[in-house]
């Protein structure tokens, strides 16, 4: 996009729906200031919030939302199925509508692609007999009853995005959010998403907390040629690239300074520099789960 009209940009989805391109992330984003953070946000411009069963902050987000006083209809809701309760769908999106205090999810996530036995208190044990195919029938289930828009995946990759496909699912899956960032451009998983109409949505664009990212000296040398923090380059290389990107705050002046991206258009040349970067690293990993998700080592530039 040359011009660089970034906070009013929305990428079209498979089903029509239009996702705005920026919006704000929660994890991490505590009880006590997340209220305050997405309400913030909500008066900086954001129309996109991003939040998950598993952040146990979907009250307070909701709580911020109607702080705003910005109209549901004109915010774009983001919450995820967590991996104990793949086979409890239903009960999910009802915990989450509750919770948020909302009657619809315009896009309700797979939030692993791992479903995890919740009668084993620590959450090490995968269900035997059950795994992300047949959560997605259920979660295939949701549309018709209006209280889900859209459906898609997150922490999918090659591997478990061709599973996806040929199970011969009734829907394709609207969007598969993942780590993206110049040192995780994983090019063959986004070019294999958009082949499949499938939109990205980058999580974890500025590296997440205490961000290794910013220590990279090309990455600063474009922030300095361009009078812009490195932040806000990385933001607009998820947006170069089409991701729509979700930046967490919960820090007034840096939720707005996030916003503050329009204008910002990478040459070529940035793009190739970022996009070639020797390092390739995840800052958010699998180590905790059950079982290997990230099955593909994808690009290694
Ligand atoms: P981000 O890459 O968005 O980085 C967040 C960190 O950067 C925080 O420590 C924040 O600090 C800091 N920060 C934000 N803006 C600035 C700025 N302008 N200058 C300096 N520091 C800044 O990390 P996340 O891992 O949180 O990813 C973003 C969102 O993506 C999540 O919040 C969540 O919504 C989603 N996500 C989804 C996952 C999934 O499995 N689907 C996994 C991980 C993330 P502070 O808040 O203190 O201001």
């Amino acid at each position: 996009m040359a011009d660089g009209k970034w906070t009013s940009l929305s990428f079209t989805l498979n089903t029509g729906d239009k996702i705005p391109a920026v919006g704000l992330g929660t994890w991490q984003s505590k009880p006590n200031e997340v209220r305050t953070a997405v309400c913030a946000a909500l008066k900086a411009g954001y129309r996109h919030i991003d939040t998950a069963l598993a952040y146990g902050n979907e009250k307070e987000v909701g709580e911020g939302i109607k702080d705003s006083g910005v109209p549901r209809e004109e915010i774009w809701i983001t919450t995820k199925l967590d991996n104990p309760w793949h086979k409890r769908v239903e009960e999910g999106i009802t915990s989450s509508l509750t919770d948020l205090g909302v009657d619809y999810i315009d896009l309700y996530l797979i939030h692993w692609p791992c479903s995890t036995d919740p009668a084993d208190e620590s959450l090490l044990t995968a269900y035997e007999d059950w795994d992300f195919i047949d959560t997605w029938r259920e979660m295939e289930k949701l549309p018709a009853s209006g209280r889900v828009r859209n459906i898609g995946v997150s922490n999918f990759d090659q591997t478990q995005i061709h599973r996806l496909l040929r199970s011969g699912p009734k829907i394709i899956p609207a969007v598969n959010q993942v780590e993206l960032h110049p040192n995780n451009p994983t090019h063959n998983l986004t070019k294999l998403c958009a082949e499949k109409g499938i939109h990205c949505t980058a999580y974890s664009v500025l590296g997440s907390t205490n961000s290794p990212l910013v220590k990279d000296q090309t990455l600063a040398g474009i922030a300095a040629k361009h009078g812009r923090s490195i932040q806000q380059v990385l933001l607009a290389w998820g947006l170069h690239h089409g991701y729509s990107v979700i930046p967490k705050s919960v820090t007034p002046a840096r939720i707005e300074a996030n916003f503050q991206v329009d204008g910002l258009v990478l040459e070529e040349d940035d793009i190739k520099a970022l996009d070639v970067l020797p390092d390739r690293f995840k800052v958010c990993g699998d180590d905790w789960l059950p079982h290997k998700i990230f099955l593909d080592r994808d690009d290694k530039k």
